[in-house]
């Protein structure tokens, strides 16, 4: 990730320099980092907030938040990624590991990893035969246990400031969307595969076209500042000098997944969108955000008795922004998770203690809400082996 810079109420397309860019959804107060959990419910209810206004390019079709100051965000406090202990996670990137090997042919050679987390993802490459990886996180976690014969990570900001970094592949996953300057970004990770000759790049963000179509509001958190579809993310790329082998939709189509080799490409590659469908979404997108709100809060409120349970699963971003919209009875909500690092933890915002699923067997929830449909089937087989058996709405 880059060292941020200062960002005013930006006026141009960080993706393409246009100007004009289109105001379409604002959100006044949102915890300024949704990932982070706390000791103390104390904490965890004073954590600073931002403020979201996402504006629009007509011309490349890029969402960008207008007032996204990259200062109000640390990086390097260490933050559990919300999927990691899923299974259904593990197979994407277990097959994505091994997809990126034979469509990169990178056995015996080097991979750098931009923004690697903890180094998972360059685990499961090393365990794929690649010779040497690198990666770079300035939130990395040096106590973690990784393959030490093959892996290096650096504890650092990615930028100009490491032109010695480079690798027969370059690769971000779930980072770009981090990152306000994303063209230049792009530029810095180009030259970083251009030092090796031959080598590609792969990157992997979320859709928001769907967010955009659904009205997901829980989609859209503040440390997502930069927000891509298939057509904006394929035009910023080409515009940056990539020519694009593969742009593709993945994990039930919530994330997009491109890949390329520096080089020039003019025409779209035929999965880019076109821009009216897309502008036609945008416009409907604050209008259905906010009956989807409004809808939440009445089912919750028509299964909520005192002393009921509402059981939120999945203790991470999605919780934190649907919370954060919708408003909770106090008490009435259940926040589960099943990631043993959470335990014990407070969200920020709300400062709801995350807990291990098996509270709800006392708690008996008349509604569960999985934060992400992918792991409805999870939920439930968890919930039937509890002798469970409430309503499960995911979102
Ligand atoms: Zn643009």
């Amino acid at each position: 990730m880059s060292a941020p810079g200062m960002v005013d109420i930006a006026t141009t397309c960080q993706a393409c320099g246009a100007g004009d860019l289109e105001t379409f959804y604002e959100v006044e107060s949102i915890p300024a980092q949704t990932c982070v959990l706390f000791d103390t419910a104390e904490e965890a209810a004073a954590y600073p907030t931002g403020r979201i206004v996402l504006g629009f390019c007509a011309i490349c079709g890029f969402i960008q938040n207008l007032v996204f100051d990259p200062q109000d965000i640390d990086y390097s406090q260490p933050t559990e990624e919300s999927q990691a202990f899923s299974p259904e996670f593990q197979r994407f990137a277990t097959t994505l590991a091994t997809d990126l090997v034979a469509r990169h042919r990178l056995e015996g050679r080097r991979v750098l990893e931009v923004g690697c987390g903890k180094g998972d993802f360059l685990q499961l490459l090393a365990e794929r035969g690649i010779a040497a990886g690198i990666g770079i996180d300035p939130g990395y976690l040096p106590n973690r246990e990784v393959d030490g014969t093959t892996l290096e990570f650096i504890k650092d900001w990615y930028g100009p400031n490491h032109p010695e970094l480079t690798g027969d592949l370059v690769l971000t996953r779930h980072l770009l969307e981090h990152i306000p300057n994303v063209s230049e970004f792009t530029g810095w990770l180009l030259a970083s595969a251009q030092a090796s000759p031959g080598a590609g790049l792969f990157t992997e963000v979320p859709d928001v076209r769907r967010v955009l179509a659904e009205g997901a509001f829980w989609d859209v958190y503040y440390e997502h500042c930069s927000y891509f579809t298939l057509g904006s993310l394929g035009r910023m790329l080409r515009g940056a000098g990539l020519r694009l082998d593969r742009l593709e939709m993945a994990f039930g189509d919530q994330y997009l997944l491109a890949d390329g080799a520096p080089g020039e490409m003019r025409e779209p590659h035929p999965a880019e969108e076109p821009l009216d469908d897309l502008a036609e979404e945008v416009a409907g997108f604050a209008t259905e955000a906010t009956q989807r709100v409004d809808g939440w809060r009445a089912r919750i409120g028509a299964v909520v008795e005192p002393g009921d349970h509402v059981a939120v699963w999945g203790g991470g971003s999605k919780a934190v922004a649907f919370l954060a919209a919708v408003g909770v009875p106090a008490g009435a909500v259940t926040v589960v998770d099943i990631n043993p690092h959470k335990k014990g933890k407070f969200l920020p915002g709300t400062a709801i203690e995350v807990e291990p699923p098996s509270v709800l067997v006392d708690r008996n929830p008349q509604l569960v809400i999985p934060m992400n449909p992918i792991y409805e089937g999870e939920i439930r087989t968890e919930l039937a082996g509890m002798g469970l058996d409430p309503e499960v709405t995911p979102l």
